[in-house]
């Protein structure tokens, strides 16, 4: 039972791939690509909760055209950070948040991101999804699969795993998806769900891989 369903992890995860070439990579992880700076990513990946990626991606790179470092930052009037943000939701929380995490960074952390994901999830407004995201990319470690909702979503409508919320789904493919897969999934599935497996209405008929889907939970698709 359990060969079964990584050999189907297995297959998703090598249909995905080719299906995504065609797609745009999500914001964060492109960032992390570029960048490979773990404040960035960190940062990004703050701005980015509950935003379109599409408004997430420039505010960033405004952003860090004027503070790309902790103490950059930290030294930033509010009022400049709220200007820039602007275009992301809730942006008096984040500008308030990503400030006072600058400050705790330089504070506690001697001016760099810790490469750590307990210390990160110490920092207030980091939670496991956050962590994990600047894990990966940002320190380039695939210890961690960072979740969001298409992530929660997929996993549960193919059947691989039955979880109330990311935190669970986290620690579930933890569990049962094969290390080499970890770096790959975040990515594949944030496209997948972006573009086909959307979480409304998935468009099942143009899947790629809607041979090997339950498609559990699925109510309306087209
Ligand atoms: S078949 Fe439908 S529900 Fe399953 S992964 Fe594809 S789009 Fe999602």
């Amino acid at each position: 039972m359990q060969q079964n369903k990584i050999k189907n992890i297995s297959k998703i995860i090598t249909l995905l791939k080719k299906e995504v070439k065609d797609f745009d990579n999500p914001v964060v992880s492109k960032i992390g690509e570029i960048q490979k700076d773990p404040f960035k990513v960190l940062i990004s990946c703050i701005l980015s909760l509950r935003t379109q990626d599409r408004t997430t991606g420039p505010v960033s790179l405004k952003l860090f055209q004027v503070a790309d470092t902790p103490k950059k930052l930290a030294k930033m009037p509010l009022k400049k950070i709220q200007n820039i943000i602007r275009p992301v939701n809730y942006y008096i929380t984040k500008s308030k948040r990503i400030k006072e995490i600058a400050k705790n960074i330089i504070k506690k952390y001697d001016g760099k991101v810790p490469n750590n994901f307990d210390e990160l999830m110490k920092l207030k407004g980091v939670g496991k999804k956050t962590a994990a995201i600047t894990m990966v990319y940002g320190h380039q470690k695939s210890d961690y699969i960072p979740v969001d909702v298409h992530v929660h979503v997929i996993s549960n409508r193919l059947g691989w795993i039955k979880t109330k919320n990311a935190e669970q789904t986290m620690d579930e493919l933890m569990r049962i998806v094969p290390r080499k897969y970890w770096g790959d999934l975040n990515d594949l599935f944030v496209l997948h769900g972006q573009n086909v497996c959307v979480t409304m209405s998935p468009i099942c008929s143009k899947c790629i891989i809607r041979q090997l889907c339950p498609r559990i939970g699925v109510a309306r698709s087209r």
